[in-house]
């Protein structure tokens, strides 16, 4: 059976499965997030600035003035660090890192991070912290940072609730976020070799969603991998494809709420960004709906918005609003 058709096979199934953790229909319950006001929504505005994107490392950061998220940590930290002080971020203000899964390019600065500001938090699951200490070489004490979580169960932080969700991987244990504040909802979904119905889920919620578009089909299977890499990135728990990812966006933005798109984890052997981005835009202009694929900053337009994060550089800071 060809790996396509395996995905395939294993999306049906589980989009067959009863959800286990659907939660009451939008609006059934009160929200727990304070709307904000005219008066400090210039303050307390979000911003999101990725500072490097693929499998030589990732982290990016979310926030507003007062508090702030890392997603990931596997970016040098004094690129991070002086990233945000370009960027008037106060390093004080970032409460922790959520991290993905326990892959050396999304971990290998968290120690250093967290040991240089010890008020931040590692936000992950029991499992991939062990998988972290069990894998790495990395000091016993970064134990001492850890903030369990659980997937399915949100949590919040300052203005923040955030999710964790099943992904499809082959790190110890694997998940993406939706992180809600207010009535902006941001869901990451990274390393996954498709699309989980949890997954789905929180990304249909998003505004603004980073999704991972990791190769191009005939690239990995014309490149320069072994047959070992090449199966392993293509399976069901490895990476998406540009197509994959095409058809998953073309799906959701119908449904109206979807602003923008941080296409991240682009291979720098099997992908480029202007591949990710055509493939992606020729799916969904077949299907009826206009892309503007290099809006900065965001016009306030109803196209759709496409940003291919950009590999070993920092993004341009992006205000979501
Ligand atoms: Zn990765
Ligand atoms: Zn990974």
């Amino acid at each position: 059976m060809s790996r396509r058709r395996q995905k395939l096979r294993q999306q049906a199934y589980w989009s067959d499965q009863p959800g286990l953790f659907d939660l009451p229909p939008e609006g059934g319950t009160d929200s727990p997030m304070p709307e904000l006001s005219d008066a400090d929504s210039d303050a307390e505005r979000l911003q999101f600035i990725s500072f490097g994107s693929g499998s030589s490392g990732n982290c990016a950061y979310i926030g507003t003035a007062s508090c702030g998220l890392l997603i990931d940590a596997g970016v040098n930290n004094n690129i991070v660090l002086e990233q945000l002080a370009a960027n008037a971020i106060d390093v004080n203000t970032i409460r922790g890192i959520l991290l993905t899964h326990d892959h050396f390019d999304h971990v290998q600065y968290a120690y250093a991070i967290l040991r240089r500001h010890p008020h931040m938090r590692l936000y992950t699951t029991p499992k991939a912290l062990n998988g972290l200490l069990r894998r790495h070489n990395t000091s016993r004490r970064i134990a001492d940072y850890h903030q369990p979580i659980y997937k399915e169960f949100p949590f919040n932080v300052g203005p923040f609730t955030v999710t964790a969700f099943e992904t499809s991987h082959d790190g110890s244990d694997n998940m993406g976020y939706c992180i809600e504040a207010g009535e902006i909802v941001f869901t990451v979904a990274t390393d996954t070799g498709f699309i989980t119905p949890r997954a789905d889920y929180y990304l249909r919620k998003a505004q603004y969603v980073m999704l991972e578009s990791d190769y191009d089909e005939y690239m990995l299977r014309t490149g320069p991998y072994g047959a070992h890499l090449k199966a392993r990135v293509a399976s069901s728990t490895g990476h998406m494809d540009n197509a994959d990812t095409g058809r998953f966006l073309a799906q959701i933005a119908p449904e109206g709420r979807l602003k923008r798109v941080f296409l991240c984890h682009l291979s720098h052997i099997n992908n480029t960004p202007e591949k990710a981005v055509g493939t992606i835009t020729d799916i969904l202009t077949a299907a009826g709906i206009d892309v503007c694929p290099d809006a900065m900053p965001l016009p306030l337009d109803r196209r759709l918005h496409l940003l291919p994060l950009p590999r070993s550089t920092s993004s341009p800071l992006v205000i979501l609003s």
